[in-house]
């Protein structure tokens, strides 16, 4: 392509509203341009890089043996009710006639798919009801909306965006985990052709509200990413910092027990309060929390008090349906004392305590005496607080904690979540009724998993790690163009022109994607930079200089200096 015959073009700085590398990046390359926050356009460049990884997705999904399809974006509310999740899903957006006169015309509310297993479940439902049709992989590349609170990343996060999700469908159980090992192979694969492979990692995370089973994600290594990454470096598994298990780092814990004084803490309710007060260190303090389900039962949590409670551990090891944090008014009702004074003394048999191992061997400790102003001092396990059945872990992860598998820290790190997979067993297909026919022609579960991957996300994710401070370095596998030939403009040589008019006719001809710099206004710094910027694998330059030793200047893009070649070493070296 002849960059004269762009209509886009690169600017010299980004725009100043627009604070993520990756969108900074690419709109400066012409890329992309904003809509608004979050809503992208993707212009040809970008249109081309975008193009090239969904091609690779599809590719090794078609090899995984998914079908392709491509669903509508818009659905009835009603399909989101059959399953519950019309409620549910916090990101979800609505359509409808936006004003009187077509409101007049139809007044019905839509959602704008979020995710498709609404739309997949019943399709497959019509079509695959017996057992020989099973397994079943459907999947498409389509643009999602999500009404995502904060979209300050550039393509890491959109309102707007694209996602490949697949959707299997099988007989049983282990034939929904046999494909979805498989498809973690496929997914590795897409990686790999992206150059990441080796900074992806499958991190074990939430379910969701779809199963109390973890999910996979495919988390790729990145300085701006969104999420946090504990690694086990002596077993390998990494978790997402929402599930990781944790212990804190040991500590000395040997140290003269005293005896408990109820000691008198006006208006003083917070942790820092309370070290500040009673002059002890943090690691002594104890905070009480308590959490009800949905029918009023009461548990409490107790945890060292410069830790944080992670509720979604918590709510795996209390197995309630749902919990909340208590209001001020029902801690009340619960403790006798106003919030900021619980504690875990004399609350009663019926009040269950999950108590983290951050408190295991604690000694001296302070908690709220359930009685406002008031707290305990030097409150120790077995003497003055029964030790629990076990402790537990409850709290959220921090850097420097160590991994209960291996006893080592962890190694923490930000990553981005590029792709996530679910098992979810039979989740949807309960809600749509989804039988199919075994052998014997008996009624049976189907069971169904879910593969989510983000080709726009992956393409800011790739834009963040292949950069530098001049500009993009696209892997050749999804550069919008594998070439970027210049042609410096030459006062003294017009056969500069025809010359590199040859090299760019031969470069197509041998089936090279160039993009040519043709324009004759230009002055080469700003060729230069605009090369750099738009990050193409190779630079080749035709200019005066290159046509007295009858040859062409090749440069990879990570490379400082770049040689002299021949047009035949020009082609072996593209090759
Ligand atoms: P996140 O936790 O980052 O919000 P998610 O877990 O809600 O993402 P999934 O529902 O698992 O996302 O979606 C599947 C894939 O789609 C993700 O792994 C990611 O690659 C991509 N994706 C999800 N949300 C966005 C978004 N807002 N912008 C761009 N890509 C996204
Ligand atoms: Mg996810």
């Amino acid at each position: 392509m002849r960059q004269s015959a762009l209509f886009t073009r690169t600017l010299k700085q980004a725009p100043s509203d627009e604070v993520s590398l990756n969108s900074r990046l690419l709109i400066r390359g012409g890329f992309i341009e904003k809509t608004m926050a979050g809503v992208y356009n993707f212009l040809p460049l970008g249109l081309r890089v975008l193009n090239k990884i969904e091609n690779i997705v599809r590719e090794e999904m078609d090899a995984a043996g998914g079908q392709e399809v491509y669903m509508s974006a818009l659905s009835p509310v009603q399909l989101w009710e059959t399953t519950g999740r019309a409620e549910e899903i916090d990101v979800l957006f609505e359509a409808r006639g936006a004003n009187e006169a077509s409101r007049k015309k139809n007044d019905n509310r839509y959602i704008l798919n979020s995710t498709h297993e609404e739309l997949f479940t019943p399709l497959l439902q019509k079509y695959v009801s017996g057992y020989r049709e099973l397994p079943a992989l459907v999947y498409q590349i389509q643009t999602k909306f999500r009404n995502e609170p904060r979209a300050r990343s550039g393509l890491l996060r959109g309102r707007e965006f694209r996602m490949k999700d697949l959707y299997s469908f099988h007989r049983d159980q282990e034939d929904m985990y046999r494909c979805y090992e498989e498809m973690k192979d496929a997914y590795q694969k897409v990686f790999e052709r992206l150059e990441v492979g080796r900074d992806t990692y499958i991190s074990l995370a939430s379910g969701g509200d779809f199963t109390t089973d973890y999910s996979h994600e495919f988390q790729t290594a990145c300085e701006n990413g969104e999420d946090t990454i504990f690694s086990d470096t002596e077993t390998g598994e990494c978790y997402n910092e929402e599930v990781a298990p944790a212990r804190v780092p040991d500590e000395n814990k040997e140290e003269e027990e005293f005896s408990m004084e109820k000691v008198h803490t006006p208006d003083i309710r917070t942790i820092e309060g309370i070290t500040e007060f009673l002059g002890v260190p943090v690691s002594k303090t104890v905070k009480t929390l308590l959490y009800e389900d949905e029918d009023g039962q009461v548990i409490v949590a107790l945890i060292r008090g410069d830790r944080e409670v992670n509720e979604e551990k918590l709510f795996r090891a209390v197995n309630f349906r749902s919990l909340r944090l208590c209001a001020p008014e029902r801690v009340k009702e619960v403790t006798g004392a106003e919030h900021g004074y619980s504690g875990p003394l004399g609350l009663g048999e019926q009040v269950e305590m999950y108590v983290d191992d951050s408190l295991e061997g604690a000694k001296n400790m302070v908690v709220g005496a359930n009685e406002t102003d008031h707290h305990y001092k030097n409150v120790n396990w077995g003497t003055d607080l029964a030790l629990p059945e076990r402790f537990c872990d409850i709290k959220a992860a921090e850097e420097g904690d160590i991994s209960p598998a291996s006893g080592k820290e962890y190694k923490v790190f930000r990553a981005s979540e590029v792709g996530n997979i679910f098992p979810l067993n039979t989740k949807f297909t309960d809600s749509f009724q989804y039988f199919y026919d075994n052998e014997d022609g008996e009624k049976k579960k189907v069971y169904m998993a879910s593969y989510g991957m983000g080709p726009t996300r992956l393409m800011g994710v790739l834009a963040e790690k292949f950069s530098d401070e001049k500009g993009l370095m696209w892997p050749v596998s999804v550069a919008p163009f594998q070439v970027h030939l210049l042609q410096l403009p030459s006062v003294s040589n017009s056969q500069v022109a025809d010359q590199a008019e040859e090299v760019y006719t031969k470069l197509k001809e041998n089936g090279v994607e160039v993009l040519y710099d043709d324009r004759d206004d230009t002055q080469a710094g700003e060729k230069f930079a605009d090369a750099d910027l738009i990050g193409c694998p190779y630079r080749v330059v035709v200019s005066e200089r290159t046509m007295k030793e009858e040859k062409v200047e090749i440069k990879k893009r990570e490379e400082k200096e770049g040689k002299m070649v021949d047009f035949q070493a020009l082609m072996n070296s593209l090759k």
